[in-house]
């Protein structure tokens, strides 16, 4: 990571101290790092009396919800439970602060009102090619593990400028979101990765309770889905690409919730051939797609080339779109996805 640049942190502190009522937004499909992060930015703020709101596009994973508690039930509006509601909310905003994604379609239903929004806007996010033209100040790294980390070290130049203090929750929650983007300290890590940890520890933060609740508080449900799915769905192709496809009506058999498939991309991975993995689940009117490789295999690429979406070199997703009511079979999807990764696997660029 580069220094954090010091007379950026003095327009952030403008802009935050500046600002009546401040807006955070962060990707659809909200994962640890951006539940970490904007609810570490949210405790920033209100902690300094500002009037702030996150709105969401769609709900966020069970198994966060540790970090919102009750305190912060009405300051996160879901569109997908009240459009109006969070429409509204960006309208008013004078400062909307976009974490963990690098373009505003990666907001799904909250991408016109991004636009049409006429606030000041700040950027803070790991993802390659961010649209830099549309904010008033980016921060935008590559070389750092996540989201939550690229905030903790310009919430610390910050508070050095402002002499405020970061609080034990907002330390938490930046600490939650890291650990998820590494996968516990599995990939991405960097020296400044491992600095931050031990800052965190040092002020106090409770690495046991948040690994608690993010891996020992899962559904059974879920546990049972991933061995099912590991039995019987998984297939690998002779070019080493493993996938596994979860269909809508096995997703409701084991009743699983939003984000409590989270993670299964990983698992085969672990198997020696296996160069590339890719997890696809059907989504309303769409078949989502997670992909995750090994270093010298592009899961960025692949998600680019063939499934209209991006991320990060060795963790990326994207989807397979179809028509209104015609869900591809799994027959269909299993065999796009097969001639994708040939395709993909033959060519210079993987
Ligand atoms: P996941 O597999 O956890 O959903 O996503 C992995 C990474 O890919 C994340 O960094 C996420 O931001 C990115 N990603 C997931 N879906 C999409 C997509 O549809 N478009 C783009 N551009 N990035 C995506
Ligand atoms: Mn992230």
């Amino acid at each position: 990571m580069q220094e954090v640049n010091i007379d950026k942190i003095t327009e952030f502190n403008a802009l935050i101290s500046g600002a009546e009522h401040t807006v955070i937004i962060t990707h659809t499909h909200p994962d640890g790092d951006a539940m970490g992060s904007s609810l570490g930015m949210l405790h920033f703020l209100k902690e300094s009396g500002t009037k702030a709101d996150i709105v969401l596009n769609d709900r966020f994973p069970d198994t966060l919800h540790f970090l919102a508690g009750e305190t912060f039930q009405d300051s996160i509006i879901i569109a997908e439970q009240d459009c109006d509601k969070a429409q509204a909310k960006i309208k008013e905003a004078d400062l909307v602060i976009c974490l963990d994604f690098n373009a505003f379609s990666r907001t799904d239903s909250l991408e016109n009102a991004l636009a049409e929004s006429s606030a000041k806007k700040i950027l803070i996010d790991h993802h390659l090619n961010p649209q830099r033209e549309l904010f008033s100040l980016s921060f935008s790294e590559t070389g750092i593990s996540s989201t939550c980390e690229l905030l903790y070290y310009i919430l610390k130049a910050s508070c050095m400028e402002s002499g405020k203090a970061i609080s034990i929750e907002t330390a938490t929650a930046l600490m939650t979101g890291m650990t998820t983007d590494t996968n516990n300290f599995s990939n991405s890590v960097f020296p400044t990765t491992l600095a931050m940890a031990s800052e965190l520890l040092e002020m106090g933060v409770d690495r046991d309770s948040i690994l608690a609740n993010l891996y020992n508080n899962f559904r059974e449900n879920r546990i049972r889905l991933q061995g099912y799915l590991l039995d019987k769905k998984l297939t690998i192709t002779e070019d080493g690409l493993a996938y596994m496809i979860l269909d809508g009506k096995t997703a409701a058999k084991f009743d699983i919730r939003e984000g409590e498939t989270e993670g299964f991309v990983n698992l085969p991975l672990a198997i020696d051939k296996v160069r590339m993995s890719i997890f696809a689940k059907e989504d309303k009117n769409r078949i989502r797609i997670s992909i995750r490789s090994k270093k010298g295999t592009s899961a960025n690429i692949m998600a680019k080339e063939y499934f209209y979406g991006g991320g990060h070199e060795l963790a990326s997703g994207g989807k397979i779109p179809f028509d209104d009511g015609k869900i591809p079979t799994e027959d269909e999807i299993a065999s796009y996805i097969e001639s994708a990764s040939h395709k993909f696997f033959n060519s210079e660029k993987r």
